[in-house]
């Protein structure tokens, strides 16, 4: 029986953690393939399973999932399953018969990750000479044959100060543009990078902006769901419009390519594997009560000191996960919300009632807008809904 409880919206699956090129910030340090990848049976068994478990979603991703031989044997089964497709890439990976096959599958996003329109700063930070003119061309060729073609920019030092010229190279395309940010998990990716409080928040800041400057016709932007949230001001950043908590293991999980299942592969540690798929089928895992606790089963005494006090922990349960292990080591204690960076950054303000005002002037998009959005992201970028 499917859960009633926890309605599975969409699985991340890292189809394999073989990838061709060395991204400075890759979470998972992709690069050579994990020992015991699901083989091409377990992994058509696993869509059967996540069809059962009431997935309505697939977003394959690596490493980089096109190295995958039965890649489109996978995909297709996705497909023909009436789960929704998302495909990951990095677009440097060209054939025709690719092109063809995407087409066929009818995807709702073909998102291909770029960090700079600067090609050289973007071949910097994915490791290889060449890659930006080839992801380039493939978001082009995505284009050309009409398919839902985002693109997702992680941001970090090294290249916060190119996301107004990602944005003049983007706009009036029809290319969709998720901005998030860099974690410290990975191998290759020194901590120095990551953002600091306030490069966090000019990233919301430029989103917002670019959402009141733009329509969502010519500059369809969003941040990452794990951007802000509960913010006095930016009411302009993700696509929704209140934030519900962490949904690793709620509406959300991931499986990682040895069958390993997670309520988030961000996370990237050991300690929140919940099962693998090999020993107990993923329909197992998601509907045992003993699976994702941290999620599931939080009450307001696990917050950590940051969020304890907040008005908003009851319905934000301590934020994204990920974020605050990386910052804090313990869940439920996300220091980079934008409620709590608010009140750091804008201290003074604060507590000056007449200069508080100007902080209620929050522009907000408004349901048509969030609504034509959320086509651009869907797959479905015809005018009706
Ligand atoms: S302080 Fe914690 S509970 Fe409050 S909004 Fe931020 S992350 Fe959520
Ligand atoms: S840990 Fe963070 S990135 Fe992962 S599902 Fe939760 S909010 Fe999203």
């Amino acid at each position: 029986m499917v859960s009633i409880k926890y309605k599975l919206a969409c699985v991340v699956w890292e189809l394999t953690l073989g990838c061709n090129l060395k991204c400075l910030h890759c979470g998972s340090t992709a690069g050579g393939r994990r020992a015991e990848e699901l083989s091409t049976r377990e992994a058509l068994d696993l869509c059967a399973d996540l069809k059962k478990s009431g997935c309505l979603g697939v977003a394959l991703m690596g490493g980089e999932p096109l190295l995958r031989k039965d890649f489109f044997e996978i995909a297709s089964r996705v497909r023909e399953l009436g789960m929704e497709l998302s495909v990951i890439t990095n677009g440097t990976i060209h054939s025709e018969e690719i092109f063809e096959n995407l087409k066929k599958l009818k995807p709702r996003a073909v998102a291909v990750s770029l960090d700079a329109a600067d090609p050289a700063l973007h071949d910097k930070i994915r490791g290889a000479a060449g890659a930006f003119e080839k992801s380039n061309a493939f978001i082009n060729r995505c284009l050309k044959e009409g398919l839902p073609v985002s693109v997702i920019t992680t941001v970090h030092k090294l290249n916060i100060g190119e996301l107004a010229r990602l944005r003049d190279f983007l706009k009036g395309r029809g290319i969709a543009w998720q901005v998030q940010t860099a974690g410290g998990e990975g191998g290759r990716f020194s901590k120095e990078f990551l953002l600091d409080p306030e490069e966090f928040y000019s990233v919301g800041l430029f989103v917002e902006a670019c959402r009141r400057e733009y329509g969502p016709e010519e500059l369809p932007v969003i941040g990452a769901h794990d951007l802000g949230y509960n913010s006095r001001l930016l009411k302009n950043v993700s696509l929704y419009e209140k934030w519900e908590g962490c949904q690793a293991g709620v509406s959300v999980a991931g499986v990682r390519s040895d069958g390993g299942v997670m309520g988030c592969l961000a996370i990237n540690d050991e300690k929140f594997l919940e099962g693998n798929v090999r020993r107990k089928s993923f329909y197992e895992i998601w509907n045992s009560p003993d699976s994702f606790h941290f999620t599931r089963n939080f009450k307001k005494d696990q917050a950590g000191i940051i969020c304890s006090a907040c008005s908003h922990v009851e319905t934000c349960k301590g934020g994204c996960n990920e974020m605050s292990l990386m910052k804090t080591g313990a869940p439920h204690n996300d220091p980079y919300c934008f409620c709590r960076l608010e009140k750091e950054i804008f201290r003074d303000e604060l507590k000056n009632p007449l200069k508080n005002i100007s902080l209620k002037i929050s522009g907000l998009a408004g349901g048509e807008a969030f609504r034509k959005l959320g086509r651009m992201f869907s797959g479905n970028r015809g005018d009706k809904p």
